[in-house]
């Protein structure tokens, strides 16, 4: 039961002094999409590079730029859901639809990119 959520985690600011939040601590929505991990892989690449860096206050712009198509998409489907009509309808529609079903799970897949995600890659 407690892995059924709500799972949602708010957070207003992911640094202080050195200390940086990364994963489903430093803010989530829903396991529904089903990207967690590679989104705290993300933040812990981003925080280890802006410390790395001498500037950890970096980490909470490059924690948006990861985080934000997640939380957008994530957010947007859990509220989708919420109507009976949607939530029955979706998997039909995937089955009847596979392209876009298939987009929508490469969009939510693909790294997340930028110049301090870039940096912390190298
Ligand atoms: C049902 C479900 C299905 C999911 N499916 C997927 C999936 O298919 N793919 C995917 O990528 N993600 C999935 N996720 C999300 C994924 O599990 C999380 O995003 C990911 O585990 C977050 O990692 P984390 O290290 O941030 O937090 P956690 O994995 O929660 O790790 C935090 C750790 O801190 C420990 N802890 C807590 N408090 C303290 C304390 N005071 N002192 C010491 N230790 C403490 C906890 O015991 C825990 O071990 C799913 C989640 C759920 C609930």
């Amino acid at each position: 039961m407690r892995g059924a959520g709500p799972l949602r985690q708010r957070s207003r600011r992911r640094v202080a002094g050195r200390v940086c939040l990364a994963g489903d601590a430093s803010g989530y929505v829903d396991a529904l999409t089903g990207e967690g991990i590679a989104l705290g892989m993300a933040h812990a690449r981003a925080a280890v590079a802006a410390i790395a860096a001498g500037s950890p206050q970096a980490y909470e712009r490059s924690w948006w730029r990861a985080t934000w198509r997640y939380a957008m998409l994530t957010h947007t489907l859990v509220e989708a859901t919420r109507v009976g009509l949607v939530r029955r309808g979706l998997v039909p529609a995937a089955a009847t639809l596979p392209r876009v079903l298939v987009a929508a799970v490469n969009e939510l897949a693909r790294p997340a990119t930028g110049p301090d995600l870039e940096g912390a890659r190298r």
